[in-house]
């Protein structure tokens, strides 16, 4: 006998008509919801469909490579949900996932098997079919008891806490509601779980109904039909319309939930844009002629990507839980966010008064919640895109809008005069572009780099380690303006363009091809978005220019010592993937916890080092903690945005013989 089974055992004609009729009416059902959200994502600007090619919610032809390899990223190896903490419930999102997966292909091997002339559902092939799909049915079993054990006790604990709590607080204060533990979550699960459980019974109920010699290959359900003895067609049929009334109800109601984003982050992780994590997309004059408006205002004024990424947040709170302004206490609250932008797009609000601007203003932009993010949402785009709109009918006020008119003004965000610019190069003998210097390298010193009193001292130290390195290069003084981020950040971008165009400019007349600097700020801006104002030059960051001589042996490494901490900024670390060179110039250093790509902001991004905060608001505070626990006497620096708001943070809490140095600095003593 060859091993197989039949389809629709003991159906009749009318029987397998009306399980036809009422699977269309629910698939018609979830279609006809899914059709109302694609009207709302329809309200959206088309523009996701030029940057990552895709038309009518398809992609096109040329971008089918990217589809296909950020499916095989973020949806078939889950690498966002497998880097994140096990405390976030990562395994027990694996074991979920990677069960539906198994048994999703089974159901569709069996479907092409019943409705395809290929008979393949026989043989050895269908005993290894059987034995692996039971198999794998286990993770998905194993993965439902432990989210609704882990939801249970979030329940509990949120419901002791709900006693004690003021309704208020309890709406924004979801420090204390770290997993969403409300009753239609809890019923989903439920609901997961029993049609898991009867897709065994199921099994079994054939095996009981009408036995074969192979049927222990389906190792589970062959366990539970010898516990229940044999069963008659009646009784088999009985539990199959169970199944098919489970199946039916799910499908029905699955774009109501959350667990809609099994369904949407397909299409969202697969259309992600593949533009680098610290690359704003620019607005153009003509745009603006247009919509007569500058930024999103309502949720047209996003792009359909961006709207569709809404609906595939799956709640998970990771953002939330990575948020330096959230994790000192402030309102901003990115998965917030997300859902705030949800219900303004559902029922077409105004964006920012629908997150609160007071929550807008507090991001630095850091993309901790977009690198934590499982489905891709791009938290920093909204955020700046709203705020974009904001700048544009005059919300911002205080000491950003100061910096705002000082980069205008100046060309410093600080306000320094231009003369002020080469101070720094006093008695130093620093080649200038201006004097018809050759130079193979740019050095980019940044308004802060310039001006401020500490990260003067890490531009000495490039340039004294330039020089010792024989490395040609040359500054533009007085000729070097802001690149603009931290207005582009702040919502002012086209004071960021007119930057931009002008430094843009300086760079041709001079015919810069590599420019190195200290920033990480400067260094995202010069490397990611001043392409798109004719720049093509090659740009580093210091520590990698520095790594590259001391690999060769013009320079010395830093000798290791345990005692320094490596605070890695975000824009060099995480926005821009560069944490082995600061780490092979000064090896052996202490990491705090986070660090690397998950490393948490010093508090000074997204325009945020100008704008007022109380004192136990401020995420540097909160750093300065994590670097102190490692027990480190030195701490060893990237940034001047970083320095300038860990030196008083550190100082204050470690004491002033606490070092905070740049890496640079560590280089020169090294160096003699
Ligand atoms: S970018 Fe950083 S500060 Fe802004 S919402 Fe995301 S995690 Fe919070
Ligand atoms: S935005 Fe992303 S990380 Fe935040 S809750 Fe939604 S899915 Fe989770």
């Amino acid at each position: 006998m060859n091993p197989t089974r039949e389809e629709y055992l003991f159906f009749s004609l009318p029987e397998k008509l009306l399980l036809y009729g009422l699977t269309l009416l629910s698939l018609g059902i979830m279609a006809a919801q899914i059709w109302q959200r694609v009207k709302v994502w329809q309200q959206g600007k088309p523009i996701a469909e030029l940057r990552t090619g895709w038309r009518y919610w398809l992609p096109t032809r040329e971008a089918l490579g990217t589809w296909w390899k950020n499916l095989a990223t973020y949806v078939l190896a889950q690498k966002k949900v497998r880097g994140s903490r096990p405390k976030s419930g990562a395994p027990m999102h694996l074991m979920i996932f990677y069960g539906f997966l198994a048994l999703t292909i089974a159901t569709t091997l069996l479907g092409i098997n019943t409705y395809s002339p290929i008979k393949f559902h026989q043989g050895n092939y269908y005993l290894i079919y059987e034995a692996t799909f039971d198999t794998l049915g286990l993770l998905l079993l194993f993965g439902l008891l432990w989210a609704i054990g882990r939801r249970a006790i979030a329940m509990r604990e949120g419901k002791k806490l709900a006693l004690e709590t003021p309704y208020e607080a309890q709406k924004t204060d979801q420090r204390r509601y770290p997993i969403s533990g409300n009753a239609s979550d809890m019923a989903v699960l439920f609901l997961l779980l029993a049609l898991t459980l009867n897709g065994y019974w199921l099994e079994a109920a054939r095996i009981s109904a009408d036995p074969k010699p192979w049927d222990n290959w389906s190792w589970v359900g062959y366990a539970i039909s010898q516990l229940q003895g044999p069963f008659s067609p009646i009784q088999y049929k009985g539990v199959y319309w169970f199944h098919v009334g489970l199946v039916l109800t799910f499908f029905a109601i699955l774009p109501q939930l959350r667990i809609r984003h099994v369904l949407l982050a397909i299409f969202t992780t697969a259309a992600t844009d593949d533009k680098p994590m610290g690359k704003l997309v620019p607005i153009s004059m003509e745009e603006v002629e247009q919509t007569e408006q500058i930024g999103a205002k309502l949720p047209k004024d996003l792009s359909r990507w961006h709207l569709m990424s809404l609906d595939a947040c799956m709640e998970c709170g990771r953002c939330t839980e990575v948020c330096p302004a959230w994790n000192v206490g402030k309102v901003l609250n990115p998965k917030q966010v997300v859902q705030d932008l949800r219900q303004a797009a559902t029922g077409g609000l105004a964006l920012a008064e629908t997150i609160s601007e007071e929550a807008l203003w507090q991001c630095t932009t850091c993309n901790a919640c977009v690198e934590a993010c499982p489905v891709n949402i791009r938290h920093v785009d909204l955020i700046v895109d709203v705020r974009r709109n904001l700048v544009s009918e005059g919300a911002l006020s205080g000491s950003a809008a100061v910096m705002l008119r000082q980069t205008a003004s100046t060309g410093n965000a600080w306000g320094t005069n231009v003369s002020e610019r080469e101070k720094w190069m006093e008695g130093l003998d620093i080649p200038l572009c201006r004097n018809g210097e050759e130079f193979e390298f740019l050095f980019w010193v940044g308004c802060a780099g310039a001006t401020d009193p500490g990260a003067v001292k890490t531009t000495k130290a490039v340039a004294a380690l330039l020089k010792k390195a024989g490395v040609k290069f040359a500054c533009l003084g007085k000729e070097e303006a802001c690149t603009g981020d931290p207005a582009r950040r702040v919502g002012e971008e086209f004071l960021f363009q007119d930057q931009a165009s002008k430094n843009v400019g300086v760079f041709q007349r001079y015919g810069v091809k590599k420019v190195v600097t200290a920033c990480p700020h400067c260094f995202n801006s010069l490397k990611h978005e001043y392409g798109d104002f004719g720049s093509t030059m090659e740009v580093f960051h210091h520590t990698q220019l520095l790594q590259s001589l001391v690999r060769k042996g013009d320079l010395l490494a830093v000798p290791a010592s345990s005692r320094v901490v490596y605070h890695d900024p975000c824009y060099l670390a995480r926005v821009n993937d560069e944490t082995e060179a600061p780490r092979e110039i000064a090896p052996g250093m202490a990491d705090p916890q986070p660090s690397g790509k998950k490393t948490r902001c010093c508090g000074a991004g997204g325009g945020r080092m100008w704008m007022d905060e109380p004192n136990e608001q401020r995420p540097a505070n909160a750093r300065a903690d994590q670097l102190l626990a490692t027990g480190a006497e030195t701490v060893a620096l990237g940034c001047p945005f970083c320095r300038i708001m860990l030196e008083p943070a550190v100082k204050a809490k470690g004491g002033d013989h606490i070092r905070l140095l740049d890496l640079a600095e560590m280089l020169q003593e090294a160096n003699g």
